[in-house]
């Protein structure tokens, strides 16, 4: 399970996360709303590992993530995909796919046993296998984001806007997605401004704002909560 208590991050004198407390337990989907510049990809950016933490404690099943390490807390079963995919686009999907199991370059047996698992997750990707990733739409780009993600083989993934940019029934098809993977094992932990779709696949959520949690819920609480509705549902 994770664990995070009283998490703070500053940058220089700006504090982006107040003392914030979360918990994601195993085989949960946990959603992050929250407008741009609330300060999820920071908090993201923090359980990988990327950026320091200025206090407070986030805790992957016994493991700090707050050592400033991001290889040591993928190896200890934590990936991010990170918000803009970031694929090396003129590599083929398959090479894109590889990197993601870099924790795991002494094993290219488990890696390749990894990669068929990954497949059959995203079956659409398996005829594209050869092509240049920067060749694919953007929902099966950001496909191939997810799935090397998982390539880590890690039991939570943090997702930080999987649907930016996309249109409404590629969304539609990358939470589909999401929800195989959630239910292949994996918990997950989704930063998302598209709250009708994230809500609609997640067990749990909260709301940040400012750097601040501002309220926390059950998905039916969050998507009955006027609050929520007004702001993030547009209802
Ligand atoms: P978005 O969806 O736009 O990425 P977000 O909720 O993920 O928004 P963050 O990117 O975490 O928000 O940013 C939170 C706050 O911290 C914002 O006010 C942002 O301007 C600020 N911030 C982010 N990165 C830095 C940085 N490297 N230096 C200074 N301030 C930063």
């Amino acid at each position: 399970m994770l664990e995070v208590r009283d998490l703070s991050v500053n940058y220089g004198h700006f504090t982006a996360l107040h003392a914030i407390s979360l918990n994601v337990n195993p085989g949960e989907i946990v959603v992050m709303l929250g407008a741009n510049g609330a300060g999820k990809s920071t908090l993201f950016r923090t359980l990988s590992g990327l950026q320091r933490a200025s206090g407070g404690s986030a805790v992957w099943n016994g493991t700090p993530l707050t050592g400033g390490k991001p290889e040591y807390n993928v190896e200890h079963g934590v990936a991010q995909c990170p918000e803009g995919r970031l694929l090396f686009p003129e590599l083929s999907v398959e090479k894109n796919l590889r990197l993601g199991a870099f924790v795991h370059r002494k094993d290219a047996a488990g890696t390749n046993k990894e990669l068929e698992r990954v497949y059959t997750l995203f079956p659409d990707l398996v005829q594209k296998r050869n092509a240049p990733a920067g060749s694919l739409s953007g929902g099966q780009q950001q496909m191939v984001a997810i799935a090397r993600s998982l390539m880590a083989r890690p039991q939570l993934l943090l997702l930080d806007e999987p649907s930016l940019g996309l249109a409404p029934m590629v969304v539609e098809q990358v939470f589909a997605a999401i929800q195989r993977v959630n239910e292949a094992g994996v918990s997950v932990l989704l930063a998302e401004q598209n709250a009708y779709a994230a809500l609609d696949i997640a067990h749990r959520g909260y709301v940040m704002e400012s750097g601040v949690l501002t309220l926390q819920g059950t998905q039916q609480e969050l998507m009955t909560d006027d609050r929520v509705r007004s702001a993030y549902l547009g209802v």
